[in-house]
């Protein structure tokens, strides 16, 4: 019976793997849980494939990799791991290190307390100034307008229950952001405190973009909060925009035709017309989420998988 499932993604990442696997192995070892590990790369062009075969000829007993067709995203991959899993407990890690695997023992001790859920909070913080105040921000604002409640969403040393996992296996999302669909799922979650290290080799897989991209996924998954506000912004709107038309038709009458205020106005226009594309954009934002689902599309192509008998 194995107990603990290790689920990695793997992006492009052969300047760090051997130092995961030096560390990770005996870490996991030292707990004396039967384990599995498994690696899920996402379609990586460098030599990481191959560095992965290696290690899976090395330790067949506890090593599986999933190889991706393509670049499916770090949450993909991790989903594909999930409908492989054969433990009790699946923890997640990044292949970076920046989590170390010796906090694994940790997050597994609180599952034994018979929480279904271990979330981790960052000690020390080891990542560029900016990514941390954005991040802050994002908790903050997460918090406010959805009902998840974590004080750390960006850190992805987690322990999940296999209920949980099955519940996420399930759903069927394509754009969706883990720690968060399976908070949703959890009954009895925690949150403990991790190390957190510098990357040790490569550089982070995330630009700008894709973090506000990871940011959208999280805000309009799992709340549709940015579509009500707009539209109580939209009525508050309207109704001051009406009191400001019967304004200047009074004055109209009472003043007479004035030219002097076609550039006020064009301010007022082009404000409203600021709002209008706002709205839309939101309203695509949650569009572009139905036709996604609706298409029901593979979430990712699985090329091979290596693995041992069960
Ligand atoms: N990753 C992935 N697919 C991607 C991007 C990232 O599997 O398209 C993996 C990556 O290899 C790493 C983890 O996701 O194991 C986290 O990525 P990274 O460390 O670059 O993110 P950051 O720590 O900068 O947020
Ligand atoms: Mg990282």
């Amino acid at each position: 019976m194995i107990e603990v499932s290790v689920i990695i993604p793997v992006y492009n990442e052969e300047q760090g793997l051997q130092a995961l696997f030096d560390r990770l192995y005996p870490a996991l070892d030292k707990l004396g849980r039967a384990y599995e590990i498994i690696f899920v790369n996402d379609g990586s062009r460098d030599r990481s494939a191959m560095l992965l075969k290696n290690q899976f000829e090395a330790r067949r007993d506890v090593t599986r990799v999933i190889l991706l067709k393509g670049n499916f995203g770090q949450h993909m991959a991790i989903m594909a791991g999930f409908e492989q899993v054969r433990g009790k407990y699946i923890v997640t890690l990044d292949a970076d290190l920046q989590n170390p695997p010796e906090e694994i023992g940790k997050l597994l001790g609180r599952m034994d307390e018979g929480y279904d859920y271990v979330g981790s909070i960052r000690k020390n913080r080891q990542d560029d100034l900016w990514r941390s105040v954005a991040s802050r921000m994002m908790n903050r604002l997460r918090e406010r307008i959805t009902r998840i409640k974590m004080t750390d969403q960006g850190c992805m040393l987690r322990a999940y229950s296999r209920s949980i996992i099955d519940a996420i296996n399930s759903a069927r999302e394509i754009n969706t952001f883990i720690p968060a669909l399976a908070y949703t799922f959890a009954s009895n979650p925690t949150e403990i405190e991790v190390e957190h290290e510098e990357r040790t080799a490569g550089e982070s897989k995330y630009s700008l973009y894709s973090l506000i991209r990871l940011n959208f996924d999280l805000m309009t998954g799992f709340s549709v909060v940015p579509l009500q506000v707009f539209s109580l912004f939209g009525i508050v709107v309207s109704c001051l925009s009406t009191l400001f038309v019967v304004y200047l038709a009074v004055r109209r009458l009472i003043v007479g035709p004035e030219a002097e205020g076609v550039f006020t106005l064009f301010g007022i226009v082009f404000f409203f017309i600021g709002i209008i594309l706002f709205g839309i954009g939101i309203l695509g934002e949650y569009v572009g989420r139905i036709y996604q689902e609706v298409r029901h599309r593979p979430r990712y192509l699985i090329e091979a998988i290596l693995e041992g008998k069960e």
